[in-house]
């Protein structure tokens, strides 16, 4: 599934954010991805954008991109993004993957059953 990219700004992103919330709906703080008349969009907070790179960037739109394919489980939405993604962004979202998911990178998932 392909998304449109849209960056709001921090008064509109809080906005949706809490509308999504109160919908029971999970919003990261940095992006979220919605469908709206049948067209799939990824929201950009504009003060995340302006402070990353375009590799970081790249790691936060697929992993949205992720949730839009049905892969709702944050840890699974960052393995769909790895395969998605080129060698750069790649690496920063393996170093990052401690502080998102409180365990190191492993190349298969540990399963706890
Ligand atoms: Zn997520």
């Amino acid at each position: 599934m392909n998304a449109e990219y849209m960056t709001l700004d921090e008064d509109e992103y809080q906005e949706m954010k809490e509308l999504l919330e109160n919908s029971g709906y999970e919003v990261d703080k940095n992006a979220f991805a919605c469908i709206m008349e049948e067209e799939a969009y990824v929201m950009l907070r504009e003060g995340f954008v302006e402070s990353v790179n375009n590799d970081e960037l790249q790691v936060v739109i697929a992993h949205e991109v992720a949730h839009l394919n049905g892969v709702m489980d944050e840890e699974d939405a960052d393995r769909w993004a790895l395969e998605q993604l080129g060698e750069n962004s790649q690496e920063i979202l393996k170093d990052m993957w401690e502080e998102r998911h409180g365990h190191e990178y492993n190349e298969s998932k540990q399963k706890t059953n």
